[in-house]
Parts: C-alpha cells; sequence; structure tokens
C-alpha cells in the first residue's frame, strides 16, 4: 500500500502530454493553449474617439464655459470607420463619432451633451484635461506584446482577443481520450431488462461525465465479463485511447482479474493507496498507455478518479496547474475514524457570512451515490487524525462548480 502523494507522484510521471492541434478559435474555448500569443500591432491601431462628440485642439478651449463658449469652426463630420483627410487648424474642430480616428491636429474630445451646433460652428462650453475622451493608440495592448502564453486555458475573453488579433486559427493541446470500461458479471447495460442479482453499470455514466467535466473524450467499451478473454479484447480495443480507465476487479476476490490482467499485459506500478474510499486501486501501462483500474463501488470509482485521474487528463490536455483550489471549510458535526488511511468525506456545503460550512451528507458507505448525489464536496482527514470536531476548520476538495471557480480551474491553490 502507498501513500496518497506518492501514487500521484508516480501517475504523474508517466503521463505525458499530448501532441498539439490546430483549431478554429470558436471550437478553442475551454482548450488549452499551445502556443504564445504577441500582438502584430497596436489596439487600438491608432488614438481613437471614446464619445460622440466634437474633436478639438485643447488649446482653443481654454477658459471655455457656459456663459463664455469657445467658438470653433467645424470642418466636416467624421463617422466610425473612416478617416478624416485633412488636418486641424487653431479654431477648429471636427464633429466625431465613437471610434472614429483621431485626425491629426486635435488633441482631445468634447462629448456632445457639452456643445451646442450653431450652423457651420460649434460652441463648446467646457475646459477638459488635455488629451481626454481618447483611447490611445496601444493602450490595450502594444504591438509586440505577449498577451497570452502556452499553457493559459481559453476563455471566452482569450477568443475575443485572438478574433480582434485576427488570428482565426490557434494550436492548443489534443484533448485525451479515455477509454473506460466496466468490469462484472454482476453488470447490467442501462437499457438492458432488470434480473434479479444483477446491478446496473452506472459507473461507465458517472465516469464518462467525469471525463468530460475534466475536458477529455470518453470512449465506452461498455462492460467486461470477469474472463480473462473478454477483458483482453476489451482493454485491447481500449488502446486506441489515451488513456485507460477500468472499474471494479481490483479487490481480492476469485473474480478480480484486472491486477492480473494488468501484469500479463503491461506492468503494474502499484496497487492499493492510503486512502478511504478508494484503497484498491491499481495503476500500471499497457503498451505505453497508462491505465487506472479504479476500484468498482460507485462512489469509490468516483473519489479514485477525482483523485487521480483528473489530475492525469489536466496534465496530458496541457494545464499548468493539475488541481482543484481547495478551500476551509467549518466542520458543523464531529467526525471520528481509525488512523491510517485518509479518508475523503462527502460533505454539503453551506456558504454563512464569509465562511463555509461542512455537513456530512450521512452514511458514508462506498456503495451509497446517493451521497455523491448530495455532495458539494470532500472533506479530506489526513491519515493519523482520528477525531475532527465540530466548529474546527478542516480541508475541503470543492466539486460543485460554485464552489470551485470553472469546471476545469487553470489554477492551483498551494496547501
Ligand atoms: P468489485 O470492485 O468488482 O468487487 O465491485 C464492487 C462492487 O461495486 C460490486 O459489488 C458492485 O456492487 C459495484 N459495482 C461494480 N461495478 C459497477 C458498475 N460498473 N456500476 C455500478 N456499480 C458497480
Ligand atoms: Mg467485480
Amino acid at each position: 500500500m502507498i501513500l496518497v502523494e506518492e501514487a500521484l507522484h508516480q501517475i504523474l510521471q508517466k503521463i505525458p502530454r499530448l501532441g498539439m492541434e490546430r483549431l478554429p478559435i470558436l471550437q478553442a474555448r475551454t482548450r488549452i493553449l499551445a502556443e504564445d500569443i504577441r500582438c502584430s500591432r497596436n489596439i487600438p491601431p491608432w488614438d481613437n474617439s471614446a464619445m460622440d462628440g466634437y474633436t478639438v485642439r485643447w488649446a482653443d478651449i481654454q477658459g471655455a464655459s457656459r456663459p463664455n463658449p469657445a467658438i470653433l469652426r467645424v470642418l466636416g463630420d467624421l463617422p466610425a470607420g473612416r478617416v478624416f483627410k485633412g488636418q486641424g487648424g487653431p479654431g477648429e474642430a471636427v464633429r466625431i463619432m465613437t471610434g472614429a480616428p483621431i485626425p491629426e491636429g486635435f488633441d482631445t474630445v468634447v462629448q456632445v451633451e457639452d456643445t451646442e451646433k450653431d450652423g457651420d460652428r460649434v460652441k463648446v462650453f467646457v475646459l477638459l484635461e488635455k488629451g481626454k475622451n481618447i483611447r490611445f493608440s496601444g493602450e490595450d495592448v502594444k504591438a509586440g506584446e505577449k498577451v497570452m502564453e502556452a499553457g493559459d486555458f481559453l476563455r471566452p475573453a482569450h477568443i475575443g482577443m485572438l478574433a480582434s488579433l485576427q488570428r482565426s486559427m490557434v494550436s492548443v493541446y489534443q484533448q485525451p481520450r479515455v477509454a473506460i470500461l466496466s468490469t462484472g458479471d454482476e453488470l447490467l447495460e442501462i437499457d438492458e431488462p432488470w434480473e434479479e442479482g444483477k446491478i446496473v453499470n452506472s459507473n461507465s455514466y458517472s465516469l464518462a461525465s467525469l471525463v468530460a467535466e475534466s475536458g477529455g473524450i470518453p470512449l465506452q467499451l461498455g462492460i467486461a465479463k470477469d474472463r480473462r478473454e473478454d477483458l483482453t479484447a476489451r482493454i485491447q480495443q481500449g488502446l486506441v485511447a489515451d488513456l485507460l480507465v477500468t472499474s471494479g476487479g481490483v479487490s481480492v476476490g476469485d473474480y478480480d482479474l484486472v491486477k492480473r490482467m494488468l501484469n500479463e499485459l503491461g506492468q503494474m506500478n502499484f496497487w492499493k493507496v492510503a486512502m478511504r474510499p478508494g484503497q484498491p486501486l491499481a495503476f500500471g501501462t499497457i503498451s505505453g498507455k497508462p491505465l487506472f483500474g479504479l476500484p468498482g463501488n460507485p462512489v469509490s470509482s468516483m473519489v479514485s478518479f477525482e483523485q487521480f485521474v483528473r489530475p492525469s487528463i489536466l496534465k496530458m490536455s496541457g494545464h499548468k496547474n493539475l488541481f482543484r483550489p481547495t478551500l476551509r471549510a467549518v466542520l458543523r458535526e464531529d467526525i471520528s475514524k481509525k488512523a491510517g488511511l485518509v479518508h475523503f468525506i462527502r460533505c454539503r456545503l453551506i456558504p454563512e457570512e464569509g465562511k463555509v460550512y461542512a455537513t456530512t451528507t450521512g452514511e458514508q458507505g462506498s456503495g451509497i451515490l446517493s451521497s455523491m448525489v448530495k455532495a458539494q464536496g470532500l472533506v479530506v482527514l489526513p491519515r493519523e487524525q482520528t477525531l475532527a470536531r465540530a466548529g474546527e476548520e478542516v480541508k475541503v476538495i470543492p466539486l460543485d462548480p460554485l464552489f470551485s471557480h470553472s469546471p476545469y480551474p487553470p489554477f492551483a491553490i498551494k496547501e
């Protein structure tokens, strides 16, 4: 049996980052950038008006006020998208719309509310600071500046910025394909008629959802019987994927064949981790592809996934940080446990007056899937701890996106 940290360390060493692909930017959202993005020209490219109004020479509006306006000659009208041919001189102004480039000779924009049109002249009622209401060239991004870098998680703002740089395609890391195989003679597919003694294969569905939520592409391999030939055949099929995840068949029962297959078809790195739920986890590689043999119990497989498979998918996808930001919550009840294993306890999270409180979801058996449905997070109790009291602050891994910043957080909080 190895410690959780050691297991994670061994796993991540075996997990490669995938190659790159080029995508139209709209398809790149939620993916990880695989190139640095530099700005080819200033944004905005030229000084332009931030208001509808008149562009003027600051020197000409000295002392202007409502009773004593500056009166300027209007050279023309400049809608956004046009460039004014000509130059401004003393005593002159140009009517200008938001976004239009400031014509040469002018240095300030007076918004229309502070002016009054009078034939081919305009009265300006205010003295503003020089440069007021102008968006200066490069004030957003300067030519040559790095605006994004490889490893950045692409959010809507990034997609907009790529568009404004006229980048219609972008290089991102490939999405890991993750094969999911449930094992067990007792399993029944979702649409098969119910039979006594059988259990519906729910793991394939929760695991596929976890894969998708982590940014991977799930490939369903169905159910393998607890028989060598069937397991081998399906694992071989799964080798088209970048990563394999099986559930069930990793305990010590006579029919628990996954470890044996892992040893026969490839190499097993370890079996059993000092955690609950999720102790019987097997990890190894087959033909260079990492395989996670997760335990069959529905909660165990999900908690093991959260702990080990999710960071692996994030690493393959090019993320810089692989872990969810954890938070601190105040326990609302005592929790006791035996020393020896790290416990991950399903909890509800209640935000109140700037604090988060945690209560357990009740029965913590590893077969109680409803405890995961109710849970917004996992309270983490260290190996050696035997009692956590109500009122104590504990570490929590948030599972609910409302409590983490994003379903694929691009950052981590150091422990
Ligand atoms: P195992 O690790 O194969 O001994 O499985 C432990 C228990 O987990 C089984 O007795 C089932 O009740 C449950 N289980 C295993 N596989 C699945 C699955 N794919 N979906 C739902 N429950 C499962
Ligand atoms: Mg089984």
